[in-house]
């Protein structure tokens, strides 16, 4: 088991993992063979789960072989080395949302399980190929533990008006948090109060279109996406947040831990709302 660090000053949470060191980094390694490819699934560690289970895959699930923590996968959303959630058919988008809350699922028994997925080597990915993560853990981390305290039933933010709804369809909500901490942060939720992900249709779609609106409208190009539900044991009101990463954290960012945005919500709403065909 790895051990945490917290940093006694600061508080800040600090996993020391040196094998990191050797993942594959395609953006630097030369004669670099993606691994996620079909073709060479030997190169992964066995796998955990495949859809479908007989013939050509779609999703894979496999343990990361430089893991943060134990029992860090990794799901290859594609088969396709240049595939990315706004170019998948829905069929795909359904089948890929299931397996990440299958996989959510049998994490259950831990304190908190993150899921998150990094697009573009700019936003912490080291492989392009189209991959999700997850990563169990043993204590609640600071981000959800204190979501969870404002996300209770009966004293919900969500439920309530923090975020601007921009859009609905099918029980969930696309909306811009209260105040975005990076430019053209944008939420999708479920209208109705739920501690855990479901992702059902057309969960799927929706986020599809709302990466492709993030591309097209606002010149998005790499971005993490981040899944929050509930610690074991505690109430919560999930959502993702969709987290464009178009500037670097600069001196400022850093020191203050303050950020900054070049535009208003307003603005980004009125845009967003033209650009976002649901279905
Ligand atoms: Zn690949
Ligand atoms: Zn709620
Ligand atoms: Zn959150």
């Amino acid at each position: 088991m790895r051990k945490l660090l917290k940093d006694n000053l600061r508080g800040i949470v600090v996993v020391v993992a040196p094998e990191r060191r050797k993942r594959p980094h395609e953006g630097r390694d030369e004669g670099f063979v993606c691994p996620f490819c079909p073709g060479n699934e030997a190169m992964t560690p066995p796998e955990i789960m495949r859809v479908p289970e007989r013939g050509a895959w779609k999703v894979r699930v496999f343990p990361n072989k430089y893991p943060i923590v134990e029992g860090h996968e990794v799901i290859v959303d594609s088969p396709d080395h240049d595939a990315d959630l706004d170019t998948m058919d829905e069929e795909h988008l359904n089948l890929l949302m299931g397996v990440w809350r299958r996989r959510l699922e049998a994490h259950s028994s831990r304190p908190y399980v993150i899921l998150f997925r990094n697009y573009g080597l700019g936003a912490g990915a080291s492989i392009s190929h189209p991959h999700t993560q997850l990563v169990p853990l043993d204590v609640v981390p600071e981000i959800p533990g204190r979501e969870s305290e404002r996300l209770r039933e009966g004293a919900c933010l969500l439920c309530g008006d923090y975020a601007h709804v921009v859009a609905t369809a099918g029980g969930y909500a696309v909306g811009v948090p209260h105040v975005q901490t990076l430019p053209y942060e944008t939420w999708i939720f479920p209208l109705s109060h739920e501690r855990t992900f479901s992702g059902d249709p057309p969960f799927g779609r929706i986020l599809s279109r709302l990466i492709g609106a993030l591309k097209g409208e606002f010149g998005v190009r790499e971005y993490n996406l981040v899944l929050h539900q509930a610690p074991r044991g505690y109430d919560y009101h999930w959502h993702l947040e969709v987290m464009p990463r178009l500037g670097k954290f600069a001196g400022f960012e850093l020191g203050t831990g303050m950020r900054v945005l070049h535009y208003s919500r307003e603005e980004f709403v009125e845009r967003l709302r033209r650009a976002l065909q649901l279905p």
